[in-house]
């Protein structure tokens, strides 16, 4: 009598954001493992009763461990429980996903991945920047600063693609990143921004160009998006400002 685990994309914070398969999921668990990156009002859609287990990594608590969190979720889908694993926008992306469903897999238990919006959409488009437009951009790069297993990104290569850059994990990095982009031959003129908490009450976003970006960013809190690339000259600052009026 195996149960079933939903690796669920909840989107960048903003709990209308949910897709409607999510909410379902959501619904439908006995058990909800949650990233930290959820928000709260996102686990109203739990029923009540089901039991809601913070797995996170921020507040100053240490990381729950990734075999710990794996291991947990196998066992409650053995005992028949259905089990949401909750995580901030996109399983898929930079989430963990693709490690957790193979564990399912490998444990014979079925999993089903709900896709969420990931956070390097959504912050660009609070500002109202797309991240392909016609004539400035023919695509985009997700990339993560976060250098798991030691192993950072080649940005002098990055620099070169021609392509939006949209960082994850990288407003700590800047003060590196950025002059290895230069080196790379990006012109210190680029536009760029940083949006920290996009879609959510305390939003908030700075624009300025390549160089002058680490200068700009210093005290803003994560999380946040850095996106480096033409199609940054399209931002509107105004809108995340309105947003943040709805929002009060
Ligand atoms: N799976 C997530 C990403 C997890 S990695 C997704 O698809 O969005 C965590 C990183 O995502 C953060 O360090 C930050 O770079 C970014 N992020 C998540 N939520 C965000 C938000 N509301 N605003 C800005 N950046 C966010």
């Amino acid at each position: 009598m195996s149960g079933q685990v939903f690796l669920v994309g909840a989107g960048p914070g903003d709990p209308e954001l949910l897709t409607l398969k999510a909410v379902r999921a959501i619904r439908a668990a006995d058990w909800l493992l949650v990233d930290d990156l959820v928000d709260d009002r996102v686990l109203a859609h739990a029923r009540s009763g089901a039991r809601v287990v913070r797995v996170g990594k921020r507040g100053g608590c240490r990381s729950t461990p990734q075999a710990f969190i794996t291991r947990l979720m196998i066992r409650l889908a053995r005992r028949g429980h259905v089990v949401a694993r909750v995580k901030g926008g996109d399983p898929f992306v930079f989430g963990r996903g693709g490690e957790e469903l193979a564990a399912l897999q490998a444990a014979g238990i079925p999993g089903e991945v709900v896709p969420g919006v990931t956070a390097g959409i959504a912050a660009p488009a609070a500002l109202g920047v797309p991240v392909t437009h016609r004539g400035l951009a023919r695509g985009a790069i997700l990339v993560t600063a976060h250098a798991a297993g030691g192993e950072a990104p080649d940005w002098e290569r990055l620099a070169g693609c021609g392509l939006t850059l949209v960082i994850y994990m990288g407003l700590a990095r800047l003060a590196d990143i950025v002059p290895r982009l230069r080196a790379g031959g990006l012109p210190a003129d680029t536009p760029a921004a940083v949006i920290a908490r996009a879609t959510l009450p305390h939003e908030h976003a700075v624009v300025a160009t390549l160089d002058e970006l680490p200068a700009a960013a210093t005290g803003i809190a994560g999380p946040a998006i850095v996106v480096i690339g033409e199609v940054v000259r399209l931002a509107d600052l105004a809108r995340t400002g309105r947003a943040i009026a709805e929002a009060a």
